[in-house]
């Protein structure tokens, strides 16, 4: 099971516009707190979420703040509130554990925790992102335990937004390609990837971003898995790409170098063992993917 999936929570739409169970709910609730993106997380050396109870939610004084009910894990109900407002939150939170950047403390953070923390982040980012109506331009309010958006002026009603991205691993026989973007660190080698575009399969976005940024040609595409990826709302969703010539060009706006490596380098890449090159962090898809096709 891939890292930011496994969510234990059951997440309970039924119960999302039943008030008496919310405020039942909110009352007994372990409520994750997220301060400007960032979460509240504690232990050493596995991180665990920090969680807070309904009465210091009290202390830190964010009325009207997004408070998203998440599901419950077992009897407990858990909730995600943006607690952006309160400049003093770190200092306020400080016994409970640090906020931190989800993506660096996914590396040690404990997996079902991982789960959790990436769908709070992804809820409280959407509503941060969505104040407004993109139908009339009219300010939207939270709704149905914080599971959509409703326009007050024309009714419309918004839902949380995943946005499908592809990251293929280019394969030619026994070796494989991988590339740094322009706008990556000068070390760093990783899959290609980029957004599905209207109308496209997950296939076609594939063959397409390899051929835009790479200009290979993949004579088959085949899915391996998917990842949630709340950076801020996408899902990542991994194929291996099957080329029959190694010739690259690449476009320069988006891909600095590219490199076809054998089983033994991306080996090596992702064990850290190449001088003056790193792969992709572990709790990412294209590690995943890089590792499973080096293993056959
Ligand atoms: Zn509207």
């Amino acid at each position: 099971m891939l890292p930011f999936t496994g969510n234990p929570l059951d997440r309970r739409a039924d119960k999302r516009a039943d008030i008496p169970f919310l405020a039942e709910a909110f009352a007994k609730a372990r409520v994750l707190p997220l301060w400007r993106l960032n979460v509240l997380v504690t232990g050493a050396p596995v991180l665990k979420a920090a969680y807070i109870t309904p009465e210091t939610v009290q202390a830190l004084s964010v009325p009207g703040a997004p408070l998203v009910f998440l599901g419950l894990d077992e009897e407990t109900p858990y909730f995600a509130l943006d607690v952006s407002k309160s400049d003093d939150a770190p200092e306020v939170l400080a016994q409970y554990g640090e906020f931190r950047e989800l993506r660096a403390a996914s590396l040690v953070l404990r997996r079902r925790d991982l789960a959790v923390l990436s769908q709070a982040k992804a809820m409280i980012d959407w509503h941060a992102r969505h104040g407004f109506c993109p139908r009339c331009g009219a300010k939207t309010e939270i709704a149905d335990a914080g599971s959509k958006r409703v326009c007050p002026l024309c009714a419309a009603e918004h839902f949380p937004r995943t946005d499908p991205a592809v990251i293929m691993l280019a394969t030619c026989g026994e070796r494989c390609l991988l590339a740094r973007n322009v706008n990556w660190t000068a070390d760093f080698y990783s899959c290609l990837a980029g957004f599905l575009e209207p109308g496209e399969s997950i296939e076609e976005a594939a063959a397409r971003e390899l051929y835009e940024e790479a200009g290979v040609v993949a004579d088959s595409v085949r899915y391996f898995a998917s990842q949630p990826w709340p950076f801020p709302g996408a899902l990542m969703i991994g194929c291996y790409a099957e080329c029959s010539s190694e010739v690259l060009k690449l476009d320069p706006s988006e891909i600095a170098d590219a490199v076809w490596m054998t089983r033994e380098e991306a080996r090596a890449l992702l064990d850290g063992k190449i001088e003056g090159r790193r792969g992709p962090m572990k709790t990412a898809i294209a590690w995943h993917l890089i590792d499973g096709w080096v293993r056959g």
